[in-house]
């Protein structure tokens, strides 16, 4: 039976474990904090003391933990997966990583005879436990074809960008635009509440006008009514996101004044106020108090 190693259950890691449990693979997990683990365990998971455990006799480590720091760890710390991967077992990055990140760790887990691949995802908490999330990929095609059938679980779309690191490039583009529109309407929302337009009015004509994209239409709602729960991203992951892909743009794009300066910088004052709570909190960073 096709084994695989899991690590990091946080909101996303865990129902992405779930997803091999239900699809038959043999699967061993690892998380920072154990108790995450418990009901995976209960369904058949064996749980492993440490990311190297994880990854004894694994066809493939997958994991998704917060940063570049955690990705570091799990893979490359004295215990990390990569001290008893098999050769030629595959390495899959779902985190989102930066790209500097992305593209070290390729390169020392291919000089230890690993095959690495990066797919950051999109899709929130729900998709990742119903196997409906878009995997974005970096890697080899060779080394794609290898990992379809550990991706396939866990996705209903593959989008293959290029080479090992262009996954992450566009994961990182893809959460900068999101963090300046999320930015962008909590201003929009309180200038409006300030000068006393009709919330339920507003909302309606946004609903109905052409900024209405899936990321408005979900925040604007919560943000209006104040309602941030079940948070599904944080505002600490954001300006983690942010932050990265602004390191990215100043490679390739210097000279320029970017707009993700700014909502780095707001991301930063939100994470500052509520660093886990929903990332719509930033409406509490530029809103006065009602
Ligand atoms: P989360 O619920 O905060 O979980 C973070 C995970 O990372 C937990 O398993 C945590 O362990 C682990 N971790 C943090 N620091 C660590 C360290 N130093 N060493 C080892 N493990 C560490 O975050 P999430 O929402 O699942 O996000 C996970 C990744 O997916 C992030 O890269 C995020 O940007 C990305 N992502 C999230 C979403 C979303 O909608 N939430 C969507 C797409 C992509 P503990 O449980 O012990 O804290």
């Amino acid at each position: 039976m096709t084994r695989v190693g899991f690590i990091g259950l946080g909101r996303m890691g865990h129902g992405m474990a779930g997803r091999y449990i239900e699809a038959g693979f043999t699967v061993s997990v690892w998380n920072r904090s154990r108790a995450k683990a418990e009901d995976l365990i209960a369904r058949g998971a064996r749980w492993a003391t440490s990311p190297e455990d994880a990854a004894i006799d694994a066809d493939a480590v997958v994991t998704m933990v917060a940063d570049d720091n955690a990705s570091r760890e799990v893979w490359l710390a004295k215990d990390g997966a990569a001290a008893t991967m098999k050769a030629s077992a595959l390495a899959i990055e779902c985190s989102t990583v930066s790209y500097g990140h992305a593209l070290e760790l390729a390169r020392e887990l291919r000089s230890r005879g690993l095959v690495y691949i990066d797919s950051p995802v999109t899709g929130l908490p729900d998709a990742a436990a119903s196997g409906k999330l878009t995997m974005l990929v970096g890697a080899e095609p060779a080394d794609l074809e290898k990992a379809r059938p550990y991706l396939a679980p866990l996705s209903s779309a593959i989008r293959h960008f290029g080479p090992v690191g262009s996954g992450t490039v566009f994961k990182l583009i893809n959460n900068l635009m999101g963090a300046i529109q999320i930015a962008g309407i909590a201003e929009g929302l309180a200038i409006a509440e300030q000068a006393g337009l009709d919330m339920k009015l507003v909302l309606e004509a946004i609903e109905n006008g052409v900024a209405a994209s899936p990321q408005v239409l979900r925040h604007s709602k919560r943000m209006v009514a104040r309602n941030f729960s079940g948070a599904t991203f944080t505002t600490a992951l954001r300006h983690k996101d942010a932050s990265y892909a602004v390191t990215l743009a100043e490679s390739l794009l210097s000279d320029t004044p970017l707009m993700g300066r700014a909502a780095v910088e707001a991301y930063e004052r939100a994470k500052v106020h509520a660093p886990d709570d929903d990332e719509g909190k930033m409406i509490e960073i530029v809103s006065r108090p009602k």
